[in-house]
């Protein structure tokens, strides 16, 4: 099966929102991390999100950010097509000055396949107007929801602050409070982008998440916040709830991301502990083969074991491995929509 078509992704998203579960989504950097991640998803039988970031996007196209985004839609397509779970692509993360050099061609580009009667390029898009003021934000996520929603596109948007840094978009350094989003906040969301009648959105709402990996101690994640932001959503709209997005999860103890699952997440980002995987198998391979990859007092190494598909192969598996484990803990294993 193909990459999603909007009609699967809309049904994806709403049976996560139904079943309270959540769906791995990794951001991948070339063909090697690609392979691994949907290698995984077959494993664990999981439906699940493939995404790059625009500084992703910039190295997979070789310096050139829109063209790397569009080999890797291409890609996905070409190389999901005989498996049997559904995979989405996404690209995560575009600031405002990304808007539109690289969110608004590739909006575009969906656009043109849907007057052609095809499927949208990427399956959603993120826009990370969390630097600018909140209503600025919403002011321009609502422009871009429209313009998305129209192309058969979802919009994930962001509200609070994710702490951090994740390719050089740095989070706030000192003021805490600013990780947690607030209930006002998520309420002004709903007023401005809807719940849905304008066109669907993900919310990466801030409940303490930050990027990357630390010791224990240095984050504390509350996910009573999301919580709360569905308790006040109902309040206002019966019925309706948000579909969260969970950065940050690296490192995070399995218990948080139960519990942020259990409050609507449904889309969980792994990146840090997935690059880990990836680069410890590389890693492994070159320190217990070092006399085979490097040619050692005048030796001439040994071609099996520096033959990229050699290191490439393992590393993909681990990523694959690591990709299917957490799919296991976020409930989406063994669900796929094409083996129900
Ligand atoms: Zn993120």
């Amino acid at each position: 099966m193909p990459v999603a078509t909007a009609d699967q992704y809309a049904e994806m998203l709403d049976r996560a929102v139904g079943g309270r579960f959540a769906f791995p989504a990794v951001n991948v950097t070339s063909s090697q991390t690609l392979n691994g991640v949907l290698r995984g998803l077959v494993d664990a039988g999981s439906d699940g999100i493939v995404q790059v970031t625009v500084g992703g996007a910039k190295y997979l196209g070789g310096g050139d950010a829109l063209a790397g985004a569009r080999a890797l839609a291409a890609m996905a397509r070409e190389l999901a097509a005989p498996l049997d779970v559904l995979v989405a692509v996404h690209t995560d993360h575009a600031p405002p000055d990304s808007v539109d050099g690289f969110l608004r061609p590739l909006l575009a580009d969906s656009g043109r396949r849907r007057a052609n009667g095809e499927g949208p390029l990427f399956n959603s898009h993120m826009f990370d107007g969390s630097t600018l003021p909140l209503e600025e934000n919403l002011g321009r996520s609502s422009e871009l929801l429209d313009i998305a929603a129209a192309a058969g596109v979802v919009l994930e948007v962001e509200v609070g602050v994710v702490g951090g840094e994740e390719d050089g978009v740095r989070g706030p350094d000192g003021d805490r409070e600013r990780l947690y989003t607030t209930t006002p906040d998520l309420l002004r969301t709903a007023e401005v982008l809807g719940t849905g009648e304008r066109g669907r959105f993900l919310l990466a709402a801030t409940f303490g998440n930050v990027h990357g990996v630390y010791a224990p101690g240095h984050v504390e994640l509350r996910p009573g916040i999301l919580d709360d932001g569905q308790a006040a959503l109902a309040s206002v709209r019966p019925g309706a709830r948000f579909a969260y997005v969970f950065h940050g999860s690296s490192g995070s103890p399995a218990d948080d991301v139960r519990a942020a699952i259990a409050a609507g997440v449904v889309k969980v980002n792994l990146d840090t502990d997935a690059q880990y995987a990836f680069t410890r198998a590389v890693a492994g391979h070159m320190l217990a083969n070092f006399d085979g990859v490097l040619k050692v007092d005048g030796g001439i190494g040994r071609k099996a074991d520096y033959d990229p598909r050699s290191w490439g192969a393992k590393a993909e598996a681990a990523l694959a491995a690591h990709v299917a484990g957490a799919a296991r803990l976020f409930g989406s294993a063994g669900r796929s929509l094409l083996r129900s």
